[in-house]
């Protein structure tokens, strides 16, 4: 079986203040214990606490991460962010497409490929985030709608390129809402988009891109979740905010006991 070594992400969202943040990023440089050792750790604050955060992370492994990276490399973009940018502030990997950005905000498949591949193109490492509504998965579309968010995601995004691609599988109605997919259901859809890999690249490639689940994870359901062949850890909203919790999550991931 192929090796893929973990990757878990705390996505902070549009929370902490910048006390909070730098604490928090603290206490898991503390707590961490070597675990990014043995597994990808990374952690996504808002934008305006990118530097502090990159400060305190310094030398620990630990990744900064962008919740979100734009296109174009610079100009009239008013409130936008570029690749380039967060490069300059050490920031090595952003989450693309997550659910909150498609469904909330607006973003739709077309833009989100073009962040895609702007951002690999600039040299970031990039999570492409997919998944279903309640009401997809309801009628029957939760493999295609997956699929067509997975194929337009890559779609600007040569072979090449696929070494700094993580996928992240979020149902929508999962996330932030204490309903996890069950293993077998999220394993059945990791599954789903690795064969999907494989036609769009190749064996290789799909055999080396890891998949995030990302749902209402925490450190009671991670170890279930992850024991998955196809599951390579988690993206991680509302359980990254408390150190502890994160760090028993990454522990999981990591294969490592309960702390
Ligand atoms: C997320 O923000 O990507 C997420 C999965 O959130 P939560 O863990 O809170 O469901």
């Amino acid at each position: 079986m192929p090796h893929r070594r973990p990757f878990v992400g705390g996505n902070w969202k549009m929370n902490t203040d910048l006390a909070a943040a730098v604490e928090l990023a603290d206490d898991i440089v503390a707590g961490e214990q070597g675990l990014h050792q043995v597994c990808d750790i990374a952690v996504f604050p808002p934008f305006p606490y990118l530097q502090a955060v990159g400060r305190t992370l310094g030398h620990s492994g630990i990744r900064l991460g962008a919740q979100d990276v734009y296109h174009q490399p610079n100009g009239a973009f008013t409130g936008e962010v570029s690749a380039d940018m967060l490069l300059d502030l050490n920031a090595r990997v952003a989450l693309i497409g997550h659910s909150e950005r498609r469904h909330v905000i607006g973003e739709d498949d077309d833009l989100i490929a073009r962040k895609a591949a702007a951002a690999v193109a600039a040299g970031l490492d990039i999570i492409l985030c997919v998944g279903e509504t309640w009401e997809q998965r309801e009628i029957g579309a939760t493999e295609s709608i997956n699929l067509a968010q997975l194929e337009a995601g890559l779609s600007g995004i040569e072979p090449g390129r696929m070494r700094q691609v993580t996928i992240a599988y979020e149902p929508v109605w999962a996330i932030g809402t204490g309903r996890t997919a069950t293993p077998d259901d999220a394993e059945a859809v990791h599954a789903l988009l690795r064969g999907k890999l494989a036609a769009l690249y190749d064996d290789s490639t799909a055999n080396s891109v890891r998949i995030q689940y990302g749902g209402s994870v925490k450190a009671n359901n991670a170890r279930d979740l992850f024991a998955r062949p196809n599951i390579d850890g988690g993206l991680i909203g509302g359980a990254s905010l408390k150190a502890d919790e994160f760090l028993a999550i990454v522990r999981a991931a990591a294969g490592a006991a309960p702390g």
